[in-house]
């Protein structure tokens, strides 16, 4: 097998039917030998019913369901575990990716030995206030932060050597900086290709304003979890045991001064420096703990998974 297409979708019903005629239009006129891998998470319209139709008519199409909506990236996780094909591609389910790119990625993917590549959608789609202006902050931001040099991180339209895939553990909503995990967990061959983009034919965006905010924390979270994740103590312990020495020195001193210098002035605690100091000690001796805590959970944590899967379809050989 060589190419697995994983789509994730959620109450994506009346684009179904047309996606999957044009992937396999595309896969056998190029004479590739694919799967196409659904993971309907949690739709409530009829997306199920018409995947049964589909992986009925077709065993190159497989689908799982999750039991409820639990996240594009879980859904991608699930997928990911069940590719065979030798490369792994993804796209949204909504028609806004063409699947006429999958050619052109598998090409790129094969000629230049990448990890992954990208999408680009240089001219896009979508509502210019709400979509366009805040990724352009965030891939900036992801930009800045992660140093690779990629236009547009979130993209659907994607391909991955199978390894890449299998070693990836998304959660959350990390979905949007998978190029980030990608390369800090070492696959850092990563390509990018410009990509046609429609407007959404069918439905309506599942992804409202929050994206913005949730985007920026996870990319904090991202960028803290690749500097620090292996060694939590390297940052609070060192951040811990510099404030505590800092406030063991102030009240130190003052306790000093009290005994031998200046025994008959005011109390130590009608001093500002005693507050500072019993601060900085207690901080420190939290942020001390705050890191071993963080090396206890990494020494105990494996790669679970975070959803439910109802159903599944022609899928008689998963692992
Ligand atoms: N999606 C999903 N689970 C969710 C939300 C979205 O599987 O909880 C799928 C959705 O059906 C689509 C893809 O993720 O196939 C991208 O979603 P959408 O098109 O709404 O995002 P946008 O293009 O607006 O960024
Ligand atoms: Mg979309």
């Amino acid at each position: 097998m060589q190419l697995s297409i994983v789509i994730p979708l959620y109450n994506e019903a009346e684009s179904l039917p047309e996606l999957s005629a044009w992937i396999v239009s595309v896969m056998q006129n190029r004479g590739i030998d694919y799967e196409i891998l659904y993971v309907d998470d949690g739709s409530t319209d009829d997306s199920w019913k018409i995947l049964s139709d589909l992986c009925r008519q077709n065993p190159a199409i497989r689908a799982l369901r999750f039991s409820k909506n639990f996240g594009k990236s879980q859904a991608l996780h699930a997928g990911f575990k069940r590719t065979r094909g030798q490369w792994v591609a993804t796209m949204d389910a909504d028609l806004q990716d063409n699947p006429e790119e999958l050619p052109a990625l598998l090409e790129l993917m094969r000629s230049e030995g990448y990890d992954l590549v990208s999408g680009w959608k240089r001219k896009r789609y979508d509502n210019l206030i709400t979509k366009n202006i805040p990724s352009k902050l965030f891939n900036w931001a992801a930009r800045k932060t992660s140093k690779i040099q990629l236009h547009d991180f979130n993209c659907g339209l994607k391909m991955y050597r199978s390894e890449v895939v299998k070693a990836l553990d998304i959660k959350g909503e990390m979905h949007r900086y998978i190029p980030v995990l990608a390369a800090s967990a070492g696959y850092n061959r990563i390509g990018e290709k410009e990509v046609a983009h429609q407007a959404r034919k069918y439905g309506t965006t599942k992804f409202g304003p929050e994206r913005f905010l949730n985007g920026m924390l996870d990319l904090m979270t991202v960028h803290f979890v690749s500097r620090f994740g292996r060694s939590p103590m390297h940052f609070f312990g060192a951040f811990g045991v510099l404030m505590f020495i800092f406030g063991f020195g102030g009240a130190f001193y003052m306790g000093i001064d009290k005994l031998f210098f200046n025994t008959t002035a005011r109390l130590i605690t009608d001093r500002p420096v005693f507050y500072l100091a019993l601060s900085a000690m207690i901080i420190g001796t939290q942020l001390f703990l705050a890191g071993f805590i963080g090396e206890l959970i990494i020494r105990n944590e494996g790669s679970k998974e975070r959803y439910t899967i109802a159903e599944t379809l022609n899928s008689s050989t998963d692992s």
